[in-house]
């Protein structure tokens, strides 16, 4: 079953080896979990629904609460101290579109506020309903999840938009077709979260975003139908899917989605190579990418990531006689891991990879062979485990990430890197930071840093520290150049730095669009523009 106030199914457990439990204390002292409320009692904690009777709400308050919070850390400490300060009155569960229709139509009638809802992954408080006078809706897309046409002469499949990554790559599969979109949140994420979120997959390098993924579909919004037609390309004006990808659910419900898929790939491959340092990698990456090869992913690590990563993979043995190796060849306490993989034709991955190696060999790269890269790929869905267990040893764990240029990239890091720190250090607290670089274009690349720090038994002091380094970092982002958010969209933690990148005249015209379509302000208020 799902965990209510935690991540993944709870039969998964993300067990640490005693090294790696120690390594994080090296860094961050010994800590002690902080005291959970279990589900009966945050069931008590439900008011009582504000609405109208409808047949297709339920207002049952173990529904509701389910569906109150996602993944972010102020979400997890609201949710596991029990101190939660808002719910859905009510939770919907539309079959057709014929059913989203009938909500919407009723929400405007009655004056209530509606908050879309995919697969509830979202870090930035998507999904929360904010206090308000006037009643809150809930609609759970997770029942519209067939698939509802597959073009397989044109690569295009349409989806109802509830439907989570494995049911989709199951169905695909069994036409020997694949999206290739791979969040980290793959197990419950839903189609429609990602073209909302304008999500990025692990493997974007390869199969693109999901904007490139998008071709068309169906939105509901309050004032009416938009079609949005998947043709291969258009030159007849502004492009309306473009208003649908990244609106967070504020003017309307996409209800079906048609996606540009591909064949299932011959070959699949991962492989590690380790650069005497950052700097070297990060010109092999750029290397890679000028030449144009074809590789489904490459994830440059820094030394700091590296050294956790090795850490927290136990196998010490075996780490440990690589490290010695990479130590004989040169490298050092500033190794950094680069992983790659490529996907396709049997013959173009070999040649693609035989090219890649060249690169990375000039640059001073080790190959370790497909092993890490294999573990890497097997386990990546199983990796955001972890959170559950470090909670439970007393630490917090979040992530930031940015894009920016390839110019801008080192500073970035460093910028956000000592913004965590110096936030931490003026409270006289430590914080273990480790960043890399997730996705990579020739232009720039994307920037994902992971920060780990004591819990305190004080819930809020918990967001009072987490908010201080959220926002020390997210001035950082802005000031350096980069944007508020590569792939996790804007919700509510990344709104108070939006109009640094779109700027006043921006921000005018995305609030006036989403007016345009819902002109009460009943959807999803209060997230993304205020
Ligand atoms: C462990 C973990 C790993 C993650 N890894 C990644 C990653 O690798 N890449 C990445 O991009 N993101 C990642 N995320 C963030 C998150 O999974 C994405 O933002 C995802 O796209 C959200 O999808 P969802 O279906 O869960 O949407 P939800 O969280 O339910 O909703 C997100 C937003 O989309 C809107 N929405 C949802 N469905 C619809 C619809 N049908 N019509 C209109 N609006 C809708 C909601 O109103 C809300 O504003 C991760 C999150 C977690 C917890």
């Amino acid at each position: 079953m799902r965990r209510w106030n935690g991540w993944g199914d709870d039969a998964v457990i993300y067990s640490l080896p005693a090294s790696a439990a120690l390594y994080i204390e090296r860094f961050l002292g010994k800590s002690q979990k902080p005291k959970d409320v279990n589900l009966d009692q945050a069931v008590t904690y439900v008011p009582k629904a504000r609405l109208p009777i409808h047949p297709l709400v339920s207002t049952d308050p173990l529904t509701r609460l389910l569906h109150t919070r996602g993944q972010s850390f102020p979400d997890w400490v609201e949710l596991r101290s029990g101190q939660i300060h808002s719910f859905p009155d009510g939770v919907a569960y539309p079959m057709s579109n014929d059913d989203v229709v009938n909500l919407i139509r009723f929400a405007y009638q009655s004056g209530i506020q509606i908050i879309p809802y995919g697969g509830g992954t979202s870090v930035v408080g998507h999904i929360n309903p904010i206090n308000s006078k006037v009643p809150i809706l809930t609609i759970d897309m997770s029942r519209m999840n067939r698939l509802i046409n597959l073009d397989s002469g044109s690569f295009l499949a349409t989806f109802g938009a509830g439907i989570t990554g494995p049911d989709l790559e199951a169905q695909l599969r069994a036409h020997g077709f694949t999206l290739g979109h791979f969040p980290q949140s793959f197990e419950y994420s839903t189609l429609g979260g990602w073209v909302a979120t304008r999500s990025s997959g692990q493997q974007s390098l390869r199969y693109g975003r999901i904007e490139k993924l998008f071709a068309g579909g169906r939105v509901e919004t309050p004032l009416g139908e938009l079609v949005l037609p998947d043709f291969p390309a258009s030159a007849a004006g502004p492009d309306l899917r473009e208003i649908i990808l990244g609106s967070e659910g504020r003017l309307g419900i996409l209800t079906e989605a048609c996606i540009r898929i591909s064949p299932l790939p011959e070959l699949e491959e991962f492989h590690a190579v380790f650069f005497p340092d950052f700097e070297h990698g990060v010109e092999a990456v750029k290397q890679i990418l000028s030449t144009g090869l074809s590789l489904c992913m490459l994830r440059l690590s820094t030394a700091n990531e590296t050294s956790t990563t090795l850490a927290l993979a136990g196998h010490e043995n075996l780490i440990g006689a690589m490290e010695r190796l990479l130590a004989i060849r040169g490298l050092g306490d500033g190794k950094c891991m680069l992983l790659f993989g490529f996907s396709g034709l049997s013959n173009l991955v070999r040649k693609n990879r035989s090219e890649t190696m060249n690169i990375t060999g000039k640059y001073g790269g080790i190959h370790v062979g497909k092993s890490f890269g294999g573990q890497w790929h097997k386990n990546r869905f199983r990796t955001p485990y972890i959170r559950n267990t470090l909670w439970d040893m007393g630490y917090g764990v979040d992530t930031l990430e940015t894009a920016t240029d390839w110019g801008n990239t080192p500073r970035m890091v460093e910028q956000i890197e000592s913004a965590l720190r110096d936030t931490m250090s003026s409270i006289g607290e430590r914080v273990h930071i480790f960043t890399h670089l997730s996705h990579v274009y020739l232009s720039g690349s994307s920037i994902y840093t992971t920060y780990l720090f004591k819990l305190v038994e004080d819930p809020d002091e918990n967001v009072v520290r987490w908010q201080a380094m959220k926002s020390a970092a997210s001035l950082a982002i802005i000031s350096t150049g980069g944007t508020i958010s590569h792939q996790h969209g804007v919700g509510l933690d990344h709104l108070p730095y939006l109009s640094a990148e779109k700027g006043k005249l921006g921000i005018e015209a995305i609030t006036s669009l989403f007016r345009q379509f819902d002109p009460k302000g009943m959807m999803n208020p209060g997230k993304l523009v205020y």
